[in-house]
């Protein structure tokens, strides 16, 4: 067995390659999982014979798809994520690294602090195991709500930090899964209290939001005033909003603004920082403004940010940036 914990669905990947007759094989995983890769392609390589690469370049979701690896395969392994239904990616396969983690513990801690209906969301690894806590819920008098998303979700109660369309409606929620990425995302999309169940930590806790708050509004503060914009675009296959970016830079120029628009594949402030803006506009993943916007030299925003900055958009109007 590859992991104990997470189950990487190697019998059925062998199975595919036989069948397909695949001779090489691409296979990405995201950061979390790729100390199991070499341990994963020796399995495969001589379990099928085939040729395997394993992409050293970033996965952050089902978005992230190594394209040039993709072409140079017959067929490619995506670990950890759960496909994003509207992404045309031929000849990739998403194994959602289901975990086999016991959540009775974990449930018996959140029984005591939710209230008596919430709403379940969860990640590709916990996803497959809502319907049980809903009955587990169920069984204690608690109504758990499980809600479809749009195209861009794979399972109903499935999150992506870009995308919530799955949260369903509810006063409060609770979200199994790891870290705070995506409970973050829930709260400040919806401002209501998200709890989070961590299996590997075995907590219940809530992510900081009024943090994040107080560092969003610093960003839009830092920004009136800016006079230049870059506005970014990702060519990752499952980020490029490249007409928004237009849409984005034609409002700018309405409002006698400068803005120019960049493109790169992996947003850094290293590949960024021959552009001497006032401020970037992120159409990219919605969580480098989120997460990751203190490593540029210059504000991040998200295009609704931009759109307040501007004078386009009032405060109050103000939402969290979502991809569908
Ligand atoms: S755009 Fe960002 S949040 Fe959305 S799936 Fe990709 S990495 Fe995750």
């Amino acid at each position: 067995m590859i992991d104990d914990v997470y189950d990487f669905g190697l019998e059925q990947i062998i199975d595919t390659i036989k069948r397909r007759r695949a001779k090489t094989v691409g296979l990405q995983f995201p950061d979390g999982f790729k100390q199991k890769a070499i341990k994963v392609s020796e399995e495969i390589e001589e379990r099928t014979g085939s040729k395997i690469i394993i992409s050293a370049n970033s996965c952050f979701g089902a978005c992230d798809i190594d394209t040039p690896l993709r072409k140079s395969v017959d067929i490619m392994f995506q670990f950890g994520h759960a496909e994003i239904p509207n992404i045309q990616a031929e000849n990739v396969i998403f194994v959602e690294t289901e975990s086999r983690i016991d959540l009775l513990p974990l449930l018996t801690k959140a029984i005591d602090v939710v209230g008596d209906r919430v709403g379940l969301i969860s990640t590709a690894q916990f996803v497959h195991k809502l319907p049980y806590v809903k009955q587990y819920f169920a069984d204690h008098g608690i109504r758990g709500v499980i809600s479809s998303g749009d195209a861009r979700i794979a399972h109903p109660g499935l999150v992506l930090g870009c995308n919530f369309s799955a949260v369903p409606d509810a006063l409060e929620y609770l979200y199994i899964g790891t870290g705070d990425f995506h409970a973050l995302g829930v709260s400040l999309a919806t401002k209501k209290p998200v709890w989070i169940a961590d299996p590997e930590m075995d907590e219940i806790r809530k992510p900081d939001v009024d943090k994040v708050l107080r560092k969003r509004c610093a960003a839009i503060e830092r920004s009136l005033g800016a006079q230049s914009f870059g506005i970014l675009v990702s060519t990752k296959i499952g980020q490029c909003r490249k007409d928004l970016a237009f849409e984005l830079r034609c409002k700018a120029v309405e409002y006698g603004l400068d803005a120019h628009i960049l493109f790169a594949e992996m947003i850094t402030p290293e590949a960024l920082a021959s552009f001497r803006v006032d401020a970037f506009v992120n159409t990219a993943c919605p969580r480098i403004a989120i997460d990751n916007a203190a490593v540029f030299p210059v504000p991040v925003l998200t295009p609704v940010e931009f759109e307040v900055v501007i004078g386009a958009r009032k405060w109050d109007d103000l939402v969290f940036d979502e991809i569908t």
